[in-house]
């Protein structure tokens, strides 16, 4: 009796004729998850399954399968022929030790000798036979044996479904750079982002050596687990050291972080036209801070030429956020407490509803050019 891994798909199968190619990738998605662990996925009409794989291994694929986007669910099963006496075995262990139960079977061999509920009755029957400490409940069973009779000749059989991911394969919907600082809102973002296809990287500005280097590992942390959903992440980080020095030194204090944002969206543009994404994503929320109004948006959106700037948080409340942050795993490295540099000279009273003259006035007071020059000189790439 061999353990394997039934992998169901989300969306994917609304994408007609494209289906093949959303097929392909979601498949290189799953291997790339996989890597250095042996095992073997196959195509399975409609389904995967994860075959080959050592037994002290079952968690860490489970886990690491559940990240995938495009991933519906995933069971854990034992694959037996399609045989009564193999089929019950394999029931024995997927059993609780005692309980109510109920059994559902699913027959896709339509020439097997016994239809769906026959198989259900025979195997719940014996199942009753075998242990007295086992009862039948078909509305609110304690658990629920499982039953798919393949048309290949085995039968899967398993006792729960574990949620997957959803969502579309990473690399299906174009590329995008996220700007992610160590807060909980823009993992979140890239994480809703990377989940409806696209896959993306990031970009972090720091502020060393008035930021630290906790700072900085906080935000590799973060990466890491976005790294799990998107297959991969590749993380920019630059140095806006200079460009808070010359703001603080030469502009309206309050000004402050209106100027640095409009610096940070001219970085980003730059960087991502360099390599080939398509969009900036934030992790802005409408009102949720002083400079998130919609003229501090419209602030920074203005310095951008070409791409569009995604921010898919921005109706949201900080409650759903965190809710999300803790669901995807990036909220306990998110809460530790070190400083962005957006906290760096931050002002006592910054500018909520910047006036578009006004900046520019504020601006004109500094080497724009110059100064992006000299921070993308500090430019690290981290793959992780
Ligand atoms: P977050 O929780 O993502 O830090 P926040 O609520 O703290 O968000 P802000 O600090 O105002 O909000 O930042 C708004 C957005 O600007 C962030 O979500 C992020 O996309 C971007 N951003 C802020 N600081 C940085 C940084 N140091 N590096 C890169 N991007 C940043
Ligand atoms: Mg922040």
């Amino acid at each position: 009796m061999e353990k394997v891994i039934i992998i169901r798909y989300a969306e994917i199968h609304l994408k007609g004729k494209n289906r093949g190619y959303f097929e392909h990738i979601f498949a290189v998605n799953m291997e790339k998850s996989l890597k250095g662990i042996r095992h073997e996925i196959h195509r399975q009409s409609g389904r995967y399954l994860v075959e080959g794989f050592a037994d002290e291994n079952t968690d860490l694929i489970v886990n690491k399968i559940k990240r995938v986007f495009g991933v519906h669910s995933v069971s854990v099963a034992y694959k037996v022929p399609s045989d009564m006496n193999e089929i019950f075995n394999a029931a024995k262990l997927v059993a609780g030790e005692s309980g109510t139960f109920k059994v559902e079977t699913h027959r896709a061999d339509k020439t097997f000798p016994l239809n769906s509920p026959q198989i259900s009755a025979e195997i719940g029957g014996r199942m009753l036979e075998s242990n007295r400490l086992l009862k039948v409940d078909v509305h609110n069973p304690d658990f629920v044996i499982n039953i798919d009779v393949r048309e290949n000749g085995t039968a899967l059989v398993f006792n729960k479904f574990e949620s997957g991911a959803d969502g579309m394969p990473v690399g299906t919907a174009g590329k995008g750079l996220l700007l992610i600082s160590g807060g909980i809102d823009s993992p979140v973002a890239g994480h809703m982002i990377a989940k409806r296809g696209m896959k993306i990287e990031g970009l972090h500005f720091h502020s060393y050596p008035y930021t630290n280097m906790q700072a900085r590992q906080k935000v590799n942390d973060l990466a890491a687990v976005l790294s799990e959903y998107n297959c991969g992440f590749t993380l920019n980080v630059v140095s806006v050291k200079r460009i808070q020095e010359e703001i603080h030194k030469n502009c309206n204090g309050a000004y402050m972080v209106t100027l640095l944002r409009r610096f940070m969206m001219r970085i980003a543009e730059i960087i991502a036209d360099k390599n080939g994404d398509q969009c900036i994503i934030t992790g802005e929320s409408l009102g949720q801070v002083a400079s998130q109004t919609v003229e501090g948006m419209t602030s920074s959106n203005s310095v951008i030429k070409n791409l569009p700037v995604l921010r898919p948080l921005c109706g949201f409340d900080k409650n759903e956020i965190i809710e999300r942050s803790r669901k995807i795993g990036t909220y306990e490295i998110s809460i530790q407490p070190f400083e962005d540099c957006c906290t760096v000279f931050l002002p006592e009273y910054p500018i909520i509803k910047p006036k578009i003259e006004d900046v520019l006035a504020e601006e004109a007071k500094l080497d724009v050019e110059g100064l992006i020059t000299d921070a993308l000189s500090t430019l690290e790439i981290t793959e992780l």
